[in-house]
């Protein structure tokens, strides 16, 4: 009896696994004429100064809405395109839009765009971004890169040196949803960032418990003694931006500040805060 159960699980099993891969290419096939069709869309979430609530940057991030689908979180249609080979062209089409937005915006504004480990272990990929800003006309001084502590482990070599290249012309790199990774105190030692994105996780627990706030306020004193600046992603209210204030960050993201929000809505927001923008893109 229970051979044929275990039998009848292993052809359920087999079933959820076809399924899951019938889904997986139908995704595939999807993102890939939505590339192509220029579909893949970037939103942008403003950064901000703690001290004095000022704009300073965006952060690009992708989206993806198919007729058929529906809404694709970019967690999952990202590693597709990572898995499936083609992660160059859709970041393209991407840094294309958005470095091309970001230059109606205030010069001073930077523009943050998220690397995918893929491309961390890709040798031609400074080479490739730099000449993709370069056509569109964006100084590599308002770009800025965020990249994982995953992403650097995933080829130490390589994605030092790719960071290497990309600092020398310009570029901002950023050490995303940090302490959340692995061994990244020894990454912070090994490589040149310029910044340090504290990761939503320990923001959202601010309130909660003393253990969140102890972290973050280790992290800022390390980033102090480093001289890296500072970003608290996923600020959520008044009450978190307080303590994050109060812990002498300097940077921060979130909900609170602004959602992410097309190329149009993001030039309103900015018409709102700087009278010499025209209010439409
Ligand atoms: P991430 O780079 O850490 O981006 C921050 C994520 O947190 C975004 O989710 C953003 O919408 C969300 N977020 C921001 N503020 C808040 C908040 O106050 N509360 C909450 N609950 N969430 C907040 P999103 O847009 O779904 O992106 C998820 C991840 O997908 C990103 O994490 C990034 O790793 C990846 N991703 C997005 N766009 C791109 C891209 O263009 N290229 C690459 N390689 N990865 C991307
Ligand atoms: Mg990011
Ligand atoms: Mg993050
Ligand atoms: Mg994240």
């Amino acid at each position: 009896r229970s051979k044929r159960r275990g039998r009848g699980q292993i052809t359920v099993y087999s079933q959820e696994i076809a399924q899951e891969m019938k889904r997986a290419t139908q995704l595939e096939q999807a993102l890939r004429n939505a590339i192509i069709a220029n579909e893949v869309d970037v939103h942008f979430q403003p950064i901000v100064d703690l001290r004095n609530d000022a704009v300073v940057g965006f952060e690009a991030l992708a989206r993806w809405c198919d007729a058929d689908l529906g809404y694709v979180s970019p967690a999952v249609f990202v590693p597709l395109a990572e898995e499936r080979g083609f992660i160059d062209s859709l970041a393209e089409v991407l840094l294309r839009k958005a470095a091309h937005a970001a230059l109606s915006w205030p010069k001073e504004l930077f523009l943050s765009f998220n690397l995918s480990s893929a491309q961390l272990t890709d040798p031609t990929t400074s080479r490739r971004l730099l000449s993709i800003i370069s056509q569109i006309g964006l100084d590599p001084r308002r770009l800025e890169l965020e990249i994982t502590e995953t992403a650097v482990m995933a080829d130490a070599d390589i994605a030092q040196k790719i960071v290497a290249e990309l600092r020398a012309a310009g570029v901002r790199v950023s050490l995303d949803d940090f302490g959340t990774g692995q061994s990244s105190l020894g990454r912070l030692r090994d490589f040149s960032f310029d910044k340090v994105k504290i990761d939503r996780a320990f923001v959202s627990r601010i309130s909660a418990d003393r253990a969140s706030e102890h972290i973050i306020k280790a992290i800022v004193s390390m980033c102090e003694g480093l001289e890296l600046e500072v970003v608290a992603e996923g600020i959520e209210d008044f009450s978190e931006a307080l303590k994050l204030k109060a812990l002498g960050c300097g940077l921060g993201q979130g909900y609170f500040y602004g959602k992410p929000a097309d190329a149009v809505a993001t030039m309103r927001y900015l018409a709102d805060r700087y009278r010499d923008l025209p209010a439409q893109a």
